[in-house]
């Protein structure tokens, strides 16, 4: 008998979490931080509902800390199995969950010093050391390897969402019965820089479909365009163009359509300086990495271009590094975390250039409601940094097609690849309307049986 619980990503985006059980094994698959509102936070003090001390092994389906970020707190309460991902998962994992603990580690502290938690002293979800410990169970797998345990196989197959990410496909077998589960992750878009495009499955028995962007489309004009327009804009005006940026991913899709914008003469060579260490680290793995990107990162790679390098890159790992870029008046880019300017070394940067309607701030990823990404983004004439309230004159851009996220029409034309229905889809990680609508529609295009588990729930997978 095997069953599949969830405990996590249900009716919400974040805290990804489903346990598979087959006989006396139990695998964990992602084991995701719960983020966003306080209501959703607050769940990641809760028990984990196994005893962590049951799990036997973890398998993750990507780095970002909605995937991976419980980890160091079920090894802190008594997790001592593998941790199976692909090469690259496990190379991001490790700048992610430090970085992780990190905020954990100052969340504690501010609020022990402004006296605002309940608990004295107020105490991090985990720390560094924690973080430190749980990394040394990470046993990575390649992409396409079978992995067998007792009547299980496990597979990581492309999910073309960031690097490194990938669908986990396991097949279960009891005698000469097998059904085959796959978990989606979060599921990638076609025709991306450096990703290989999501894998095509084409028999399943069971589904878990993330649905994110199940009730939205993405925005039909390339991104890549509208960059060019920005950037050239931005020129024209005088100014500096300083972009909010996610450390891993968004940082290096950028330098990579920067470098091609460069080539191909659609932008004049600027001087572009990357003010985040945790960025820097990010694009030195994608450098190692290239093996897991696609087809034409590789060509390029083959060819001798360096394809994160513009010509004029500059990183910035220390503090002086950071402060000379404050010289710089006009004709450069500037990328900085956080991407919603939630903390990080971007503040600086926006304090000293928001006031200036001669520079350009561009928005590249989703803004949440309460971040200062979004107060900015809204149009509000100053917004509060560091104490003081700023003016908003320089001229804001936003461009939404970067998102990792398929949308609903690319998540259909996913499933018309299935040679057969499969026997039942779960659908997670998804707002509620979001996934009530992704169920609705593969349902009337398929007439697939489509559930939406609530949280706790448990399944049993014929078997
Ligand atoms: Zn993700």
């Amino acid at each position: 008998m095997v069953t599949i619980t969830f405990y996590g990503a249900t009716k919400t985006v974040t805290g990804s979490r489903s346990l598979l059980k087959f006989h006396n094994t139990n695998i964990l698959v992602d084991c995701g931080l719960f983020q966003g509102a306080k209501e959703n936070r607050l769940r990641n003090w809760e028990p984990f509902p196994v005893p962590p001390a049951d799990i036997d092994r973890v398998l993750l389906t990507h780095a970002h800390i909605d995937h991976s970020g419980y980890l160091p707190r079920l090894f802190r309460d008594g997790f001592a199995g593998p941790i199976h991902c692909t090469h690259s998962t496990s190379d991001l994992c490790e700048i992610m969950l430090k970085d992780s603990a990190h905020l954990q580690e100052e969340d504690a502290y501010w609020a022990n010093k402004k006296g605002f938690s309940k608990h004295t002293p107020a105490l991090p979800l985990y720390t560094l050391a924690d973080a430190e410990a749980v990394l040394r169970f990470f046993s990575p797998l390649y992409y396409g390897e079978d992995y067998n345990l007792g009547g299980i196989r496990i597979k990581f197959k492309d999910a073309g969402h960031i690097l490194g990410s990938s669908f986990i496909d396991i097949k279960a077998s009891k005698g000469n019965r097998a059904k085959k589960i796959l978990f989606s992750g979060d599921m990638g878009r076609p025709s991306k820089p450096i990703l290989r495009e999501p894998a095509q499955v084409y028999d399943v028995d069971y589904l878990i479909l993330e649905s994110t962007y199940g009730d939205r489309l993405h925005d039909d004009a390339p991104p890549e365009e509208q960059f060019a327009r920005v950037i050239s804009e931005s020129i024209r005006r005088g100014g500096v163009l300083v972009i909010p940026s996610f450390a891993v991913g968004r940082t290096q899709t950028l330098l990579y359509i920067i470098r091609e914008l460069e080539e191909q003469g659609r932008i004049p060579s600027l001087p572009v300086y990357v003010d985040s260490p945790m960025a820097i680290d990010a694009t030195d793995i994608f450098q190692r990495r290239i093996s897991d990107q696609n087809l034409t990162s590789r060509v390029l790679t083959i060819k001798g271009i360096r394809i994160f390098c513009p010509k004029q890159l500059h990183l910035c790992r220390t503090r002086e590094q950071s402060k000379t870029i404050n010289r710089v008046k006009s004709h450069a880019i500037i990328i900085a975390s956080s991407g919603m300017a939630t903390g990080g070394r971007i503040l600086h940067h926006l304090e000293l250039r928001l006031p200036h309607p001669e520079n350009t701030i561009l928005f590249s990823g989703y803004q949440a409601p309460g971040t200062r990404g979004r107060t900015i983004l809204d149009g509000n004439p100053s917004v509060r940094l560091h104490g003081f309230d700023i003016a908003i004159k320089a001229k804001i851009e936003d461009i939404s097609g970067f998102s990792g996220h398929a949308d609903y029409n690319e998540i259909l034309a996913w499933l018309m690849g299935f040679n057969k229905a499969p026997e039942r889809i779960f659908i997670i990680h998804g707002e509620p309307e979001a996934s009530a609508s992704l169920a609705d529609k593969i349902r009337d295009r398929f007439r697939w049986d489509v559930v939406i588990p609530e949280f706790g729930e448990t399944f049993e997978l014929g078997i």
